[in-house]
C-alpha cells in the first residue's frame, strides 16, 4: 500500500489580475516543480465546501470536509478547533471560545479591537485564571498576539451563545446572549456574562495595564470573546479512514482540526503560518515522518494572508518559494502526493472567494497536462470531485 501526503496550501487560487497580465499569481508564478508533478501525474479541481449563509468558503469547514468529514455532522464551532491548536485539553461538554485582549472607554466603548496587538498578555492571564462561577471552571490560555483561548468547564453548559465582539471598533461592546430558548444556553450566556464582567474589572486595575496607560499604550482591559463550539467526539481519522495520521502546520486553527481528528502533530522548529516560515523544515519534516505514517498532511498559510492583503506579487514569490521547497516531495517512492487548496482567496477581493481549487496527484496516470494551474487543471483528467469525494478518491490511488 502507498502512503499519502496531502499539501494543503490555503486560498492558493484565485481570478486573474489584470495587474499580473491576465494570469493569477499562481499562473504567473514559475513553479518548474510543480509543473513536473502535474505533467507525471492527473489535476483536476475540487469544489470546495461551504454553507450558502457564510458568504464564502471558511478554513475551518473547508479543511473538515476535505478530511472526508461532512461538516454537517461533525463541525464543532471555530472556539474549539482554535484552542486545541493552542494545546489546550478539551473534555467532552466544554465550551471553547476564541478571545482577544481589547481596549474599551469607560462606556464599553472599543477603542481598539487587539489592545495596540499587545503580545505580553502572560500576566492578565495569569490574574484571570482559576476562577468558577456557578460550578462552570473558566480556563484561559495565551494564543499569539493578543489572541487567547477561553473553555468553560461545567454542567448544563451550551455553545449556543452571541458573540461580545462587535467585530468594530467605536461600538458598544455586547452582551452575550443565549441563541437558542433553553436552559442550557441561558445559563452560559448568564455565566459568561458575568466571569466578562469580573474580568474587566480585574484587567483595569492590573498594573501591567495601569503601567500601560502611563506609558501612553492602550490599556488591555476587556475580553472580546466569539465563535462558540462545544466539544463532542469526532471519530478519529485512523478509524474512520484506516491511516495512521499526522499534521504537519503553523497556524493554530489547523493544528487545532487535526488535533480533535486525532492526528499526531509534528512540530516543525520556524513553522510560523507567515511568509517567513520554515518550507524546507516542513517538507523535509513530512518526509521523514512518512517512515511511520500513512497519511501527513502539510498545511501552507501565507498564500491566504497575502491575498486578504491584496499583495498579489508577495503571493506569487511566496509560491515559487513553496515550489523550490517542495522538491523532496517529488523524490518520495511509493507515495502519492496531493496538491490542492481549501479555497480560492482573490487580491482582488482581499478575502476568500468562490470557485474550485486545482487539484494535483502525483503517482496517477497521466492526463496531458503539463503545469499546475486554475485553468490547466480544468483541463485535466480527474475532472471535478466534491471536497467531502477527495479521502475516497485518494484512498483509492493507494
Ligand atoms: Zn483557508
Amino acid at each position: 500500500m502507498k502512503k499519502i501526503v496531502l499539501v494543503i496550501i490555503d486560498g492558493l487560487c484565485e481570478v486573474p489580475l489584470a495587474e499580473l497580465q491576465g494570469k493569477t499569481p499562481l499562473e504567473a508564478a514559475g513553479t518548474p516543480n510543480l509543473d513536473m508533478l502535474a505533467k507525471e501525474g492527473a489535476c483536476g479541481e475540487v469544489e470546495p465546501f461551504w454553507w450558502p449563509k457564510q458568504g464564502y468558503p471558511h478554513s475551518d469547514t473547508t479543511h473538515l470536509a476535505l478530511f472526508g468529514y461532512d461538516p454537517n455532522k461533525y463541525y464543532l464551532g471555530r472556539g474549539p478547533y482554535e484552542v486545541a491548536g493552542i494545546n489546550m485539553p478539551l473534555k467532552k461538554g466544554d465550551v471553547a471560545l476564541r478571545a482577544n485582549f481589547a481596549t474599551v472607554d469607560e462606556n464599553l466603548i472599543i477603542q481598539d479591537r487587539r489592545a495596540g496587538r499587545i503580545e505580553h498578555t502572560q500576566k492578565l492571564i495569569e490574574a484571570l485564571q482559576g476562577q468558577t462561577i456557578e460550578g462552570v471552571e473558566f480556563l484561559i490560555k495565551k494564543s499569539y498576539g493578543h489572541r487567547a483561548g477561553l473553555v468553560l468547564r461545567g454542567p448544563g453548559l451550551s455553545s449556543k451563545i452571541t458573540d461580545n465582539d462587535p467585530h468594530k471598533a467605536e461600538e458598544k461592546t455586547l452582551d452575550i446572549e443565549p441563541k437558542e430558548n433553553n436552559l442550557e444556553a441561558q445559563f452560559t450566556a448568564k455565566i459568561l456574562n458575568q466571569f466578562l464582567k469580573k474580568a474587566h474589572q480585574t484587567l483595569k486595575q492590573h498594573p501591567l495595564n495601569q503601567e500601560r496607560i502611563k506609558q501612553g499604550q492602550l490599556s488591555a482591559n476587556y475580553l472580546l470573546v466569539r465563535g462558540a463550539g462545544q466539544m463532542k467526539e469526532t471519530p478519529g481519522f485512523q478509524e474512520k479512514h484506516g491511516l495512521k495520521s499526522a499534521c504537519i502546520a503553523g497556524g493554530a486553527l489547523y493544528k487545532g482540526i487535526a488535533k480533535i481528528l486525532g492526528m499526531d502533530l509534528i512540530e516543525v522548529k520556524g513553522a510560523n503560518g507567515l511568509p517567513s516560515t520554515d518550507l524546507k523544515g516542513k517538507f523535509n519534516a513530512a518526509c521523514k515522518t512518512l517512515e511511520n505514517y500513512d497519511f501527513v498532511f502539510i498545511h501552507i498559510k501565507a498564500t491566504d494572508n497575502l491575498a486578504e492583503d491584496g499583495n498579489y506579487l508577495a503571493k506569487k514569490d511566496f509560491i515559487e518559494k513553496i515550489d523550490e521547497n517542495i522538491a523532496p516531495l517529488l523524490k518520495l517512492k511509493n507515495t502519492v502526493v496531493a496538491i490542492t487548496a481549501d479555497h480560492c482567496t482573490c487580491c482582488k477581493l482581499k478575502s476568500h472567494c468562490a470557485g474550485p481549487v486545482p487539484l494535483l496527484i502525483s503517482d496517477s496516470q497521466g492526463d496531458g497536462v503539463n503545469s499546475f494551474s486554475e485553468k490547466s487543471c480544468q483541463k485535466g483528467g480527474l475532472a471535478k470531485l466534491e471536497a467531502l469525494e477527495l479521502m475516497d478518491f485518494l484512498k483509492r490511488e493507494r
